[in-house]
């Protein structure tokens, strides 16, 4: 077994085993799915014993995972807005100027490079490994280089364009598996009085939020404050603000800098305060963690089996990467679903990973009143109960599995 990722000597020790899965974006074509030789790799979260990080237990090949990649930033439009907002309130905050450079690492399809330009920063530098995304991040208007931001490209990047003001990472930290080698590049690549802003799905929510579903091979740490102060610590930097979003299922924003060069707000102190209260470092919330779970494995499948024993019709909407999760270690599948449906058109036509689940177009649902819908996008239950308003109100059922299973109500 290797050692912690983040402090790197210390054991870790399995606190949750959702059992082996495929790598949670891969959804296939018919054809591919139908080939077989589809590789599954187990999924077990842990806890460092020294510094108290959660990750995962095994690493999967990130060629396997981002070189292709379907998620797109702009496909919900309330993200959009979010990213545009973030880009406006740190050139704000930070007033930079028009010629200060800003680095986005992980820049997808380049939605918070466009917010940048909005906000009238000139010099926009994306990094992303998915070629696919590249193309319509520089129809945006930001430079973009296909590849991992590590060391030698921060070095390269720093060469061709000086240092940055800002580098960002806004869901793509808790990707990173050499978490050392990004805090070298990232001190490469920034100016002295330079900032990383980072927003990354929060443990406390997750743990309080029973959102397990985050959890999947591209996620291979699980942030709390705590451990990235001492992983930031150890290589000159500190967090001086810290911010609570309630994005996804509850994000974390954090501010770094170097050490000393900006004063630090009670913000940091207060949550981390927090943290060791809910004794988030430590096992007991994860054993909790383990039995919600389990209730809701029991109640879900219960509740499928119900249906089916009446010859009713069980589908699927929403095909979130996370939604693979949910369904390999419930040990769902064609069976039990008979399709999800999803908005994303670059998923209609394609199976899920591992489960082989066909994807389709949301009005198939109202065409085919299905008699069960489970919403495995739950973080966006109410535009969906708003969207279903019809079927809800005309004696569709729709459950939401997570935080805990129950019904949702038509939205007028
Ligand atoms: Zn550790």
């Amino acid at each position: 077994m290797a050692g912690c990722l983040l402090c790197g000597g210390g054991k870790v020790d399995e606190v949750l085993d959702l059992g082996k899965t495929a790598p949670a974006n891969n959804f296939l074509k018919p054809e591919e799915a139908a080939a077989g030789g589809e590789t599954l790799y187990p999924l077990r979260l842990s806890l460092c014993r020294a510094c108290g990080h959660a990750q995962l237990l095994d690493l999967v090949p990130p060629s396997a995972m981002f070189d292709h990649y379907l998620y797109m930033s702009s496909a919900s439009s309330t993200l959009t807005d979010h990213l545009h907002g973030l880009a406006a309130k740190i050139v704000r905050s930070l007033d930079l100027g028009a010629s200060a450079l800003v680095v986005d690492v992980g820049c997808n399809d380049g939605t918070l490079l466009e917010g940048f330009g909005k906000a009238r920063i000139e010099r926009r530098q994306g990094v992303d490994p998915a070629a696919n995304l590249a193309e319509t991040a520089r129809a945006k208007g930001a430079e973009v280089t296909t590849g991992y931001f590590d060391l030698a490209l921060a070095r390269q990047l720093r060469d061709t364009h000086g240092p940055a003001s800002v580098l960002t990472m806004t869901n793509t930290f808790p990707h990173i598996p050499d978490l050392s080698g990004l805090m070298q590049a990232i001190d490469v690549m920034l100016d002295e009085d330079g900032v990383f802003v980072l927003e990354a799905h929060y443990l406390m929510d997750l743990l309080d939020l029973c959102a397990f579903d985050t959890i999947y091979h591209e996620h291979v740490s699980y942030w709390a404050l705590t451990p990235m102060q001492a992983l930031f610590a150890a290589h000159g930097f500190e967090v001086f603000d810290v911010e609570r979003l309630p994005i996804h299922h509850g994000q974390l924003r954090v501010w770094a800098g170097r050490k000393g060069r900006r004063p630090v707000a009670p913000a940091v102190a207060a949550l981390a305060a927090l943290e060791e209260e809910r004794g988030l470092t430590t096992k007991a919330p994860f054993e909790t963690l383990v039995a919600r779970i389990e209730d809701i494995r029991s109640n879900l499948l219960d509740l499928i089996a119900e249906m089916k024993r009446k010859g009713g019709r069980v589908v699927g909407y929403g095909a979130p990467a996370k939604g693979n999760t949910m369904i390999a270690f419930f040990g769902l599948g064609p069976d039990d679903l008979d399709y999800i449906a999803d908005r994303n058109t670059l998923k209609q036509g394609r199976v899920t990973p591992g489960s082989h689940i066909p994807i389709v177009a949301p009005e198939r649902i109202l065409e085919d009143r299905p008699d069960l819908v489970i919403v495995f996008a739950w973080n966006f239950a109410e535009e969906i109960a708003r969207q279903f308003s019809d079927y809800l109100g005309s004696g569709g059922r729709m459950v939401v599995p997570i935080p805990a299973l129950q019904d949702l109500e038509a939205v007028s």
